[in-house]
Parts: C-alpha cells; structure tokens; sequence
C-alpha cells in the first residue's frame, strides 16, 4: 500500500492488552499483593465479593466462580442434570468449546443454522430440529449481541427445555433492557485474557436466579462438595483463584465504560466504511451490542485480510471453519452443505481490530487500507 510521504505509517493489532493494563496496573498489582499478603488463594473473599458484584451486574439472582468458561458450560448443563443420551441444541458457527462442553457433559449437540444477517441462531429454527431426547438450549450471543431471547424462551417453555445461554463474548450485552446471563435459566461467562471482562489467567463463570441450580454448581465446581472432606457427589475441580477475582473486580467498574468506548468505535467504522464493498455488522432492534468484535464479511475475505496485514493492521477470523465440519464432529454425521448460512459465514467473515483503547487516527488507517487498491 502507498500513501503519501507525510502520511505516518502506523501498526494497529487486533486488540492491545497492554493499553488496557497501563490503565489499571496501579489497582491491579496492588490487589495482587493483597491476595498474597493473605495467603489466601481460593474460595476466599475476592471471590465472594466478585460473585456478588457480577451477579448483580447481570440482572442475576447469584453467580458462581469457575475455572473458564469452557467449564462454565459444562458445568451448567451438569447442574441442569443433562448428559448421556440427551441432545442439546446450538449452532455452528461459534468457538469451538460451545459444543465441547455438551460432549464433556455425555450429551450430543444438534446444531441449526445461524440468521443471515446477525450470524446468530436462527431461533426460528430451534423447534424444527427438537427430538424426544432434547432437553437444551444454548444460543450463543455472538461477537457482543444477545440472541433474539423472548421467542426462544417461548419455544423452550412449551417443550420444557432449559435455556444455558453462552454469554462468553457478551458481558454486559442487552435484550430488550435485560443483561446477558440474566434471561435464560443460566449463563455462562468467560473471562478469557481477550474479552471484554478479562482475567490475567483462565476464570469463567455461571449466572443463575434459581437458589437450587447455583447451590449445585457449588459443589459441581469443588469436588461435589461444601463442607471438607465431605463429598455429596463426584463432581470437578473447576474453582476461579483469589487473584482472578481480584483483577476481575478492579476491571468490572471500568466495563461499562470501556463497552461504551467500544460501541463508538462501531459506531465510526460504521460511519467511515458505510459506502463501502463490505458487508457492515448488523444490529437487531432493541439490543445493547458491546463489540468484542467488529466484524465484517465479504466473498474476497482472504484478499482483503492480505491487504491489511501489508498496512500492518491485524484482523481475525472469527470462526473459519464451522464446528459441524470440523474433524472432531466426524462421528456427528453432518456434511458440507447442511447449514448453508453459517458455511458461508466462515467463509466471509474478518474480524477488525476493536478495544476500548482505539484510537481515531488508528481507526482511520484501517479503514484507509481496507479502501486502498
Ligand atoms: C471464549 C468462549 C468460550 C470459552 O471460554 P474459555 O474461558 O476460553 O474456556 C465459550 N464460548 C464462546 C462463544 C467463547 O467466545
């Protein structure tokens, strides 16, 4: 790409963690040193007090720590008594742990296909594809933006099913004024290093406004117990550390701030790229989209991606090959051709860089490369 001689070469990544954490170091090695000063690493304060925080954050009655997100899911559907010989249904086009968490917990995934323009479950869909054996739901709200929650919730009443929604890329995201993991009978978060509410190590979390479900992913998480030594059940090692609590408390005052931030950067891409080839991300009414990432589609994907990283600007791809078609889904029976919306969205899909900390002038260069020839 050539630009004029006064025009600064410039490096955007995908995301910046370091911006973010010279935001936050002073609080965050501060509270480490606390949580060793204590020497008092799990099931400790820090997690209590987050558990509250978060579970008040989301709308939810109570919220339960975990060791990621992949155990989250897993988790929910144990504490909901789902496993061998049930079906859960889902979708495709999301990372892959979705479906993984179904098969830890001896269950097998059904997937629909996804809405051509949000790239979320078709929730139309869902009843279709119910079997005597189905007994879940997980709609995965994808990239920042809830599933079309109420419909789904109705569908799920009549054939009484529970609803584990995987909120992992959706803390703080809204449905007709509700928070994710709020709606659903349970959501699953991640705190993964890149979302939008990171830890600085693995951690994840279950929401739940029902006392019995969060009182069994207590003891799911710990050994299937609540008292030393004494096992109700066998049940897992799966428990969120004192400091991952800790940097999580520091980092959640800062969330709704930093989503914001990130809605105005959408907001410029928006704007900037809006006469554009590219197909812009869709907002569906009545949702609070928190952008964990920006993603646009286009048939010549893998061109363009070349393009941007010759502009040192770095993209993702946000997921290129569908779970259904993956080799580890072999033994599901699905094929090329199943779910045509969401073969064509991993074909189309890039994602562009996006993180509270952007800057305008970053925000331009991209768009600059992207309409360069
Ligand atoms: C990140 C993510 C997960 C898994 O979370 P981990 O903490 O990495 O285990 C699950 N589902 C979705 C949609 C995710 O983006």
């Amino acid at each position: 790409m050539r630009f004029g001689d006064n025009q600064r070469r410039m490096h955007v990544p995908l995301v910046d963690l370091q911006a973010q954490f010279q935001l936050v170091r002073g609080e965050v090695m501060h509270a480490i040193e606390d949580v060793f000063d204590s020497m008092h690493l799990f099931l400790g304060p820090q997690l209590h007090a987050f558990e509250e925080e978060f579970a008040a954050y989301c709308g939810a009655g109570s919220c339960v720590g975990v060791a990621n997100g992949t155990d989250a899911l897993h988790l929910a559907l144990r504490a909901a008594g789902i496993g061998r010989g049930d079906e859960v249904v889902t979708v495709a086009h999301t990372f892959f742990a979705t479906a993984e968490a179904i098969v830890m917990a001896g269950a097998t995934p059904v997937f629909v296909d996804v809405d051509p323009e949000t790239y979320l479950m078709d929730v139309s869909q869902v009843e279709a594809r119910l079997t005597p054996r189905t007994r879940a739901v997980i709609p995965v709200h994808l990239y920042g933006q809830m599933v079309d929650m109420d419909p789904l919730m109705d569908v799920a009443r009549r054939h009484n099913l529970v609803v584990i929604e995987d909120a992992a890329e959706a803390h703080g995201a809204e449905y007709r004024g509700r928070r994710a993991g709020s709606v659903g009978h349970l959501g699953c978060f991640s705190f993964y290093y890149s979302k939008n509410l990171g830890a600085y190590g693995e951690s994840g979390a279950v929401t739940t406004s029902d006392p019995d479900l969060a009182q069994r992913l207590r003891l799911l998480r710990d050994h299937g117990s609540v008292e030393r030594y004494q096992h109700e059940e066998f049940g897992f090692n799966s428990r969120m550390d004192e400091i991952q609590a800790a940097v999580l408390r520091i980092k959640l005052r800062y969330l709704d701030e930093w989503n914001i931030q990130r809605q105005q950067h959408a907001e410029a891409y928006a704007q900037l790229l809006a006469d554009g080839p590219l197909r812009l991300p869709c907002v569906a009414p009545e949702r609070n989209h928190i952008w964990y990432v920006y993603v646009v589609a286009t048939p010549e994907r893998d061109v363009l991606r070349r393009k941007l990283a010759d502009a040192d600007v770095g993209t993702g791809v946000h997921f290129p090959v569908p779970i259904h078609l993956q080799p580890a889904s072999k033994s599901l029976g699905y094929v090329a051709g199943d779910l045509p919306n969401t073969e064509r969205v991993a074909r189309e899909v890039l994602s562009l860089p996006m993180y509270a900390e952007l800057r305008p002038e970053q925000i331009e260069w991209v768009v600059k490369a992207i309409r360069s020839t």
